[in-house]
């Protein structure tokens, strides 16, 4: 079993539901969840000119190898309702693996630590609510410190109000 760290997303049709839903799938499909940040508000990142995103990071235990579990998570957000758009365009059901243990991945289909992952509020702030000190195998810093260094200046907010 190894622990690995995803972070959920969506901005388009009803969010919260849609975020729901992938996590309901994911728990069916090979993995426990065993911890999970609250929902936050964020601005759309790279094509700025979208509605805003709901993200959650959660921490899941499984069995599946990474490339596996990629070709899983993809069928989830698939079957959550997500359709072939632009890259980084509007989207219901985004799924992104941001750590597979300690494993270092350089796959065609597959980077992980997510490549994104530390120029990104939006991942780095639910992320380090549930996983603080986890360490970046590349970087060798913990999530708390690559927040703290974060440049990217996107809105990202609790949503408060909001509860799965
Ligand atoms: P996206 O549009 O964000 O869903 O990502 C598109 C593609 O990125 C996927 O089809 C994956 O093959 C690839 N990819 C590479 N590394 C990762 C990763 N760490 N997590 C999720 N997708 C990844």
């Amino acid at each position: 079993m190894t622990v690995v760290y995803l972070l959920l997303g969506s901005n388009e049709s009803n969010r919260q539901h849609n975020i729901k839903q992938a996590l309901r799938l994911i728990a069916l499909k090979g993995c426990e969840i065993v911890n999970q940040s609250g929902l936050y508000e964020t601005e759309a990142w790279g094509l700025k000119e979208q509605q805003p995103f709901l993200n959650q990071a959660i921490a899941v235990r499984t069995a599946l190898p990474p490339l596996q579990l990629l070709g899983t998570l993809k069928s989830i957000e698939k079957e959550v309702g997500r359709v072939e758009t632009i890259k980084w365009g509007p989207r219901v059901s985004d799924i992104d693996i941001l750590f597979y243990g300690s494993s270092v991945i350089n796959e065609p289909a597959l980077t992980v630590p997510h490549p994104f992952l530390h120029q990104r509020r939006f991942t780095l702030a639910p992320l380090s609510e549930i996983a603080p000190q986890l360490l970046h195998p590349v970087f060798n810093k913990t999530v708390a410190l690559l927040l703290q260094e974060c440049e990217d200046t996107s809105e990202v907010k609790p949503a408060l109000n909001l509860e799965l």
